[in-house]
């Protein structure tokens, strides 16, 4: 039992440590520039920081989410964002009521193609380009990901394009258990879909440009240990976080939001 908790634990500080660096995909779906006239939604994260966080034209943010049977975001964890997002970024009404249950995939795992173009099926709502409301998208999967080389098991989330971020719900639900040996699945979610959506916000340096340097050398992650945006997290801090709460975003990363019009 000792052992098997210390797997399990080991498991999930892998995990985490991974999501830290795949977890962001900047390869775009089209140009942005082929229609200043139009709202791309298949930019890379990051693109659209400022619409994010300013309200200078959208003045209200809606998450559409998808998720498949079994993996239905916890409410908690959905508040949880929620109120990461209403502290962070300039807006009047932030929904993410738009709770959809999607057909299962029926795979194992899925690679950022197969999320795409799950997307590409079943999301409704998108960003005009004169409109107030900034839509986005957050899917969750019955399954692990792939980064179609063999690996890419222990990613718990991805942000693959400037509005669309996605989940392994199979990969977090393996990783929870009672606190607090293990995190439990609100913890993990509220950790996890804040650092994903904290991509989509521009951090680190890509998309919210940084007033002081802090970003890792390779990825779009953050130098401060404890951030919410670090790339990995060391044994102890990683299990002091999740036994007490959610990391929160260090000063640096909050001064680049509020530079890019965020709070
Ligand atoms: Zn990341
Ligand atoms: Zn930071």
């Amino acid at each position: 039992m000792k052992l098997f908790k210390r797997l399990t634990v080991l498991a999930v500080i892998l995990s985490l440590g991974v999501i830290s660096f795949s977890c962001s995909d900047s390869s775009t779906g089209t140009n942005p520039d082929d229609d200043p006239q139009e709202f791309n939604s298949k930019a890379a994260p990051g693109d659209s920081a400022r619409s994010f966080l300013s309200n200078n034209q959208y003045t209200s943010l809606e998450v559409e989410i998808d998720y498949m049977p079994g993996h239905e975001p916890t409410q908690d964890g959905l508040n949880s964002l929620q109120t990461f997002l209403e502290e962070r970024l300039n807006k009047q009404s932030i929904s993410l009521t738009n709770k959809t249950q999607i057909p299962s995939g029926e795979q194992s795992s899925y690679t950022i193609e197969d999320i795409r173009s799950l997307e590409n099926k079943h999301r409704d709502n998108f960003t005009k380009a004169s409109g107030n409301t900034l839509h986005v998208y957050f899917l969750m999967v019955n399954g692990e990901y792939s980064d179609g080389q063999g690996s890419g098991e222990n990613v718990l989330g991805v942000a693959y394009w400037n509005t669309s971020v996605a989940f392994l719900g199979k990969r977090m639900e393996d990783i929870s258990g009672e606190p607090p040996v293990n995190p439990s699945e609100e913890k993990i979610e509220s950790t996890v879909f804040r650092h994903e959506f904290g991509h989509n916000m521009g951090l680190v340096g890509n998309g919210s440009p940084m007033q002081t340097d802090h970003k890792t050398s390779g990825s779009a992650h953050c130098t401060t240990d404890g951030c919410l945006m670090e790339p990995s997290v060391r044994t102890t801090d990683f299990f002091s976080n999740f036994s007490g709460s959610v990391p929160s975003l260090d000063d640096l990363c909050i001064d680049d939001l509020q530079a890019n019009g965020g709070k």
